[in-house]
């Protein structure tokens, strides 16, 4: 019987045993629940894996304390821009955006790209037209205003550096967010959202909405979604990578995985994360920092909702 899985996380970093109260950690791991929960009861109902995905992501956009949707970080103009993907495995149809601001899920705009229009990847001005098109919600400055995401900001705006909300102090949030869903008529996708990097300027774009390099999907090998160092993970083109290891030299879906994240990403000075199925609803959830938000569920047993290594 084909096995339905969903994989989601929140970002990964510099997360420590301890450096959280208990009560923001239990508030961590409720968001994650909710999310992984509601994709995987999509798939229940026998719903599409890229129905599942998105839903799952709306739900980290919609919280504060992912740094995707309402909890992007600031840019060096103390506004928001952010980006977002996703890829069926089945066609290999997918949808991107980047630069948006003001929208209140660019997951479901990126569907739309995929969807209702001839492209793959709109960007800035013309992204935001065709969302008003599409009748996205926009919201204003306020819902995306947050006071610790705002103090990371106040503390290196007017200098050259920007952030990688993984790299930051101890007390800081983390967090791109992502999933990756296997349906039950053993069709993959992946879909990732993100704000970018605290201070960033000059219209910097990471690995998120990049096909290949944060986000890939395709039946015949793996879904895959990332979070980690942009830069890096744009050189590396991980995500399309972790699928050529499984197409090219037939390794499973765990071992491509963790040498993408533990050999080769970490050669090139690259840190981070992904999560991944294939066809058959295998998952792996490999990283090569302290930790990742992350959670799994699949019809074969598998429950986790983690954070630590
Ligand atoms: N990969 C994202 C970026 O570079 C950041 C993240 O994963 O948090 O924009």
């Amino acid at each position: 019987m084909q096995t339905i899985s969903i994989a989601i996380h929140g970002g990964a970093g510099t997360l420590v045993k301890g450096m959280m109260t208990p009560q923001l950690e239990a508030e961590y791991r409720a968001a994650l629940q909710k999310a992984l929960d509601a994709g995987y009861k999509l798939l229940e109902e026998g719903k599409s894996a890229v129905e599942a995905v998105e839903k799952a992501v709306i739900l980290l956009e919609d919280s504060h304390l992912f740094n995707a949707g309402k909890g992007s970080v600031f840019t060096a103009d103390e506004t928001h821009e952010m980006d977002a993907s996703i890829m069926e495995g089945k066609t290999l149809n997918a949808g991107a955006v980047s630069l948006i601001t003001g929208i209140k899920n660019p997951v479901s705009l990126a569907r739309d790209v995929m969807d209702k229009s001839e492209h793959v990847f709109l960007a800035g001005e013309g992204a935001m037209q065709f969302a008003k098109l599409q009748n996205h919600t926009i919201e204003d400055e306020a819902y995306f205003y947050d006071e610790l995401r705002h103090n990371q900001w106040l503390e290196i705006k007017d200098t050259d550096s920007f952030q990688l909300d993984h790299s930051v102090k101890k007390d800081s949030k983390f967090g791109t967010v992502g999933a990756v869903a296997c349906d039950i008529n053993g069709n993959i996708a992946a879909a990732t959202s993100t704000g970018g990097m605290t201070n960033k300027r000059f219209g910097r774009v990471g690995d998120s909405p990049m096909i290949g390099a944060g986000n890939y999907a395709n039946n015949e090998t793996c879904a895959v979604s990332c979070t980690g160092s942009g830069e890096y993970f744009i050189r590396g083109v991980v995500a399309y990578d972790v699928s050529c290891l499984m197409e090219h030299k037939e390794y499973s879906l765990e071992k491509a995985s963790d040498i993408v994240i533990n050999e080769r990403i970490l050669k090139l000075g690259g840190d981070g994360g992904l999560i991944a199925v294939d066809a058959k609803g295998n998952i792996a959830m490999p990283f090569n920092t302290e930790g990742m938000y992350r959670a799994s569920k699949s019809s074969n047993g598998v429950e986790e909702v983690s954070i630590y290594k």
